[in-house]
């Protein structure tokens, strides 16, 4: 290519130059064939230009999606147009107003301004250094209008729905999908008379891995079984990820028993050889439990719950087995009745709250208190361990959810009027994080109380936000935007990945009843603990003890720098009127205390 120059005009264009010799009556002709080729190179760079346009525009698009603070998403654009000299400068303002405007870089020589038609109207401002391409200003446009349709979709439940079904970590299904489609299965199969199976194999001693060798070894671990698996399973069947480490494969048969063992012979010859990380070998069997339809429940929720419950039945067994899902009769029938009795308790308003103080470690205050269910049924209490798991198997566990929250509205209300200004924080079930709809109808609840929820906390435990990470994590963003504090219950029982907790805005880790209650004798307790309160931290998180009985336990948890604790030293969990009771002596006894210094 030469570049040439016109003089007069004061112009330089670029050409092609072919150049060729011809011979003719013994005479050299030299031919120099110039084509002018400004036109190929502008629509060369404008294709360059357009296809790193598009790259840009959807990895927004996932940031869009996930972000549900507007301010911040605004930021998150302007901020990427500009990134890596793209453009040079980039802004959005209200469209009549130049209020609340966000923008990043200098004004360059070409500008264009665009609208977003979203329902409250804004304009975006791009501007660079050369003229903008036809190609390019339709990209950007199109984009604004994706860009306005997720601005107006800003309810909770449109962006459950628009949010991906895909673990992360693995890139496998999620619960939630998964149950989706076993419920396809098993009409299809009801249609064609065939059976459908479902094995869930969960890692034998998986938290074993995770406490030898550190959470992100764990996750390569996990990453690593999944990718095996992926190489295991058939085309139509279906493989997903439904919990921390447990994986489950459903797919459709006629004949079940030579079909499961010939899935059980591959998963074995695959997981033959350790996986090899950091130079460990790491052996991984599993656990697994098969349920089948319609041998076993008619419903994908309640067919997933019978593998799993066959899953723990190998892992009782010493795990590395296979155990096939069956009825126990009599517990089936006795649950069945105290199903039929909690459907009463829930209309007769059966269930009361409880109240057990937080306690705050450095001023020896109550900052709050959590809320614990019990069922008065006729002069007996029911402690929750007795009806929480058949309110959650039969889907109760969301009703019951909801008279909790509000529940614990209307004493934060009554409360503060005493002049008792805590916090309450609730229990959230694993299975209330389900479903996306549930999960809606507790953010329509909160939405209900605008003046209760700057008081309301919730404790989740980590094992039920790994099981749906995409979906929770979007819900805890929203709880934080209405000013509820999130506490990770039962923190080190579970399975959780530090890396996706450091994403998430949590307020406090509550450490387990279980590593508290021997810290004064057990070392290992003590250096768990330790551990546990130096990572949160390390991560700007708040801890919370559980299960505090004695003096000794609060002497080391403050020497330890735990924040806040909780237990029977302090007080069990009681009813309203005795709670208030409590917090007056404490409130008594800080303040003689601060008279005697
Ligand atoms: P959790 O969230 O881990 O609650 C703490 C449990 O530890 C409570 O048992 C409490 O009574 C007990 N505890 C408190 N202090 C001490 C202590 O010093 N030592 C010992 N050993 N234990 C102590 P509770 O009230 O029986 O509740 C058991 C579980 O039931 C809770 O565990 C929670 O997971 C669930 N739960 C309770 N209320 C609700 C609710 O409203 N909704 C849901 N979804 N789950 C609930
Ligand atoms: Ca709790
Ligand atoms: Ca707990």
């Amino acid at each position: 290519m030469l570049y040439l120059q016109n003089s007069q005009l004061g112009i330089t264009k670029p050409f092609e130059v072919v150049y060729e010799t011809i011979s003719r009556d013994s005479k050299n002709y030299y031919i120099l064939d110039l084509r002018d080729v400004t036109e190929e190179i502008k629509r060369e760079k404008e294709k360059i230009k357009v296809s790193l346009l598009y790259t840009l525009i959807s990895d927004l698009m996932k940031i869009i999606l996930e972000e549900t603070n507007k301010q911040e998403i605004f930021k998150k654009v302007v901020e990427r147009f500009t990134a890596e000299g793209r453009y040079k400068y980039a802004c959005i303002h209200l469209r009549d107003s130049r209020k609340n405007i966000v923008r990043s870089g200098e004004p360059g020589i070409y500008s264009i301004c665009l609208n977003i038609s979203s329902k409250e109207p804004y304009v975006f401002i791009i501007s660079k250094d050369e003229e903008f391409y036809p190609a390019e200003v339709q990209i950007i446009s199109n984009f604004l209008e994706e860009f306005a349709k997720v601005m107006d979709t800003f309810t909770f439940y449109e962006r459950l729905k628009r949010i991906s079904l895909y673990d992360p970590l693995t890139g496998l299904p999620v619960r939630n999908f998964f149950v989706g489609v076993l419920e396809d299965l098993i009409n299809d199969a009801r249609k064609k008379k065939e059976k459908v199976v479902v094995v869930a194999m969960d890692i034998d001693n998986f938290t074993t891995i995770n406490s030898l060798y550190g959470y992100s070894i764990g996750d390569r671990v996990l990453k690593e079984v999944a990718d095996r698996l992926k190489q295991v399973v058939r085309l139509d069947d279906f493989l997903a990820r439904v919990g921390s480490d447990t994986f489950v494969v459903a797919f459709k048969t006629k004949k079940v028993s030579p079909a499961v063992n010939s899935l059980i012979s591959r998963i074995l010859a695959k997981f033959v050889n350790p996986i090899i990380l950091n130079s460990h070998d790491i052996p991984i069997t599993f656990s697994i439990g098969v349920a089948v339809f319609p041998d076993n429940e008619e419903s994908s929720e309640r067919l997933l719950a019978d593998a799993t419950q066959a899953m723990f039945e190998a892992k009782k067994l010493g795990g590395n087995t296979v155990v096939f899902y069956t009825k126990k009769s009599k517990e089936v029938e006795e649950s069945f009745i105290l199903r039929k009795e909690l459907i009463k308790a829930l209309e007769n308003k059966e269930f009361i709250l409880y109240f057990q103080p937080k306690i705050s470690l450095k001023d020896k205050k109550i900052v709050g208190a959590e809320a614990l269910i019990r069922w008065k049924k006729g002069d007996t209490l029911v402690p929750p361990y007795k009806f929480i798991p058949i309110l959650e198997e039969s889907g109760l566990i969301n009703e019951v959810g909801l008279w909790v929250i509000e529940e614990a509205c209307n004493r934060i209300r009554d409360w503060r009027k005493k002049g008792i200004d805590i916090e309450i924080a609730v229990n959230l079930s694993p299975v209330q994080l389900r479903s996306s709809k549930f999960i809606s109808y507790i953010i329509q609840k909160l939405e209900e109380h605008p003046q209760e929820v700057r008081n309301f906390g919730v404790e989740i435990t980590e094992t039920a936000i790994m099981e749906n990470i995409s979906i929770v994590s979007v819900f805890l963003k929203s709880l934080t935007e209405l000013g509820i504090k999130i506490y990770i219950d039962d923190f080190g029982t579970g399975y959780s990945s530090i890396a996706y907790l450091k994403n998430l805005p949590v307020y406090a880790i509550k450490i387990d009843v279980d590593f508290v209650k021997d810290i004064h004798e057990d070392q290992k307790d003590y250096e768990i603990v330790k551990t546990i309160i130096n990572l949160a931290k390390s991560l700007n998180l708040k801890t919370v003890a559980e299960g505090v009985e004695r003096e000794e336990h609060e002497r080391i948890l403050t020497k330890l720098g735990c924040n806040y604790a909780q237990g029977y030293y302090y007080s069990p969990p009681v009813p309203a009127e005795k709670f208030e009771e409590i917090y007056k002596k404490f409130t008594k006894k800080f303040s003689s205390e601060i008279n005697k210094m």
